[in-house]
């Protein structure tokens, strides 16, 4: 399980992100990334929480849309 400080786009509120760790059958990391503390009114809610396998994070496929750009 990792996490990693990410930030929203939407709201500005901090992010977390946990990955699974490898089953022997998958060969990617599967994601998930959501608010902390659920905001208010954040503008990409719809899209959270980010779901799917990727190798990083940032590679999710709407990682662009929600997530600031990496440090
Ligand atoms: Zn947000």
């Amino acid at each position: 399980m990792n996490h990693a400080a990410l930030v929203c786009r939407g709201c500005f509120g901090n992010l977390y992100a946990v990955s699974s760790d490898c089953a022997p059958a998958a060969p990617l990391p599967t994601w998930e990334v959501d608010h902390d503390h659920t905001p208010a009114n954040c503008p990409l809610r719809p899209l959270l929480p980010l779901e799917g396998a990727a190798a990083h994070v940032h590679e999710l496929p709407d990682a662009g849309h929600v997530l600031t750009e990496p440090a």
